[in-house]
């Protein structure tokens, strides 16, 4: 097994055991979880592996070429919420963070999804196969934010995984998802590098309407790449702005060198950019005027109150979280408690105050 003891972590969900690697090692990746009471199909002790990063580029058509050549490719639409990996252990789904805990919240929203999708099905078929996608809308890690999507946490299938780590290949992984009815970020089709007018013309549709970009991934699912759109770089450079002092220096500067070689490779409108890129700036630090702390907001639907408890409990660990509000409501006719909480950003709080507070500052 592991020796790496130092980022082995053992935790208990409702008294399931499991272990979570909470960093890089040489034989697992971060947000690995291992289920030491649970085996696989092959007998071995049940081992989710961590999801693997996936890199960027940055250039869009002399990216696509280093990675593909000549090869086709399938691309995917990159869709902006939380990463989940869906399991089976004990007969019953749990949800992952990317982290590798498991997450109270997105569990009982999985209960919720098998009763649209065919997940108890596919796991029955299936029980040693990860799930993994993307889950968006009233989300305890993303801010609030409007989306175009009806109340409630949404799930998005993008990969399905074996307990070797191997990913199912694409055409294969959309007629499974086809068949247990798992939706799937949107497919956008399998094209090679020759046919980058059509692959531009998606991505400035996706700019247009504000979404985050593309995934593009090999015929058999062994390589993955990202390219996000100018949208979506000004979108976290104005909603980033007031926590800028709980980022890394290099936050927003890499958001503008993707902005301007997206703007520059796609042939858009540089008076156009110049003015979104100054909104994004005042925009985002326009809660200066009458400021009081850097925070999110957050809304969430839970089913029962002690799912948030349990939430609360596993976010606190890290950050520091308020409950604002618990109030019932009834969403497609069913009963839930809506939480509101917020997250405060200390460091950017204590510096944007003493900033206003007219100190002097030696940078
Ligand atoms: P990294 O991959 O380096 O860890 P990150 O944590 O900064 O990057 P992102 O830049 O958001 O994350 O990109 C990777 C994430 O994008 C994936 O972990 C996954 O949650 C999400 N994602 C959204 N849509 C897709 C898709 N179609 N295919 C794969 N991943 C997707």
């Amino acid at each position: 097994m592991i020796s790496e003891n130092n980022v082995v972590e053992q935790r208990t969900f409702e008294s399931i055991r499991y272990y979570r690697i909470s960093d890089d090692t040489p034989s697992h990746p971060r947000g690995t979880v291992i289920f030491p009471d649970a085996v696989d199909q092959s007998g071995h002790i049940f081992t989710v592996w961590g999801f693997p990063r996936i890199k960027r580029v940055y250039v869009l058509e002399r990216g696509l070429r280093r990675f593909f050549k000549e090869r086709p490719f399938f691309l995917e639409e990159k869709l902006d919420g939380y990463n989940v990996r869906l399991v089976w252990v004990n007969r019953r789904v749990l949800a992952l963070t990317r982290g590798g805990f498991v997450c109270p919240y997105t569990t009982e929203w999985a209960q919720i999804w098998a009763e649209s999708m065919g997940l108890v099905e596919f796991f029955q078929d299936h029980p040693d196969h990860v799930l993994c996608g993307e889950a968006l809308g009233d989300s305890p890690y993303n801010p609030q934010r409007p989306l175009d999507l009806p109340p409630g946490l949404h799930f998005f299938l993008f990969e399905i995984s074996l307990p070797d780590g191997h990913r199912v290949p694409p055409e294969q992984k959309y007629e499974l998802a086809a068949r247990y009815a798992i939706p799937t970020v949107p497919q956008l089709g399998k094209f090679t590098v020759q046919e980058l007018p059509a692959i531009k013309e998606l991505l400035l549709e996706i700019n247009n309407r504000g979404g985050e970009g593309i995934v593009a991934k090999g015929e058999q699912g062994e390589r993955m790449v990202k390219y996000v759109t100018a949208a979506s770089d000004l979108e976290d450079i104005r909603d980033h702005l007031p926590i800028l002092f709980d980022l890394d220096s290099g936050y927003f500067t890499n958001r503008l060198l993707r902005t301007t070689l997206f703007v520059q490779e796609l042939g858009l409108d540089e008076e156009e950019y110049a003015q979104r890129i100054g909104r994004a700036m005042l925009e985002g630090w326009s809660v200066l005027r009458n400021y009081r702390e850097s925070a999110e907001e957050y809304r969430i639907l839970v089913r029962n109150i002690n799912t948030w408890k349990a939430l609360q409990e596993l976010l606190g660990t890290r950050v520091q979280v308020e409950e604002l509000y618990t109030r019932p409501v009834v969403v497609h006719g069913r009963p839930f408690v809506m939480v509101g909480f917020k997250r405060v950003f200390r460091k950017s709080t204590k510096r944007f105050r003493m900033i206003l507070k007219g100190y002097g500052h030696y940078d």
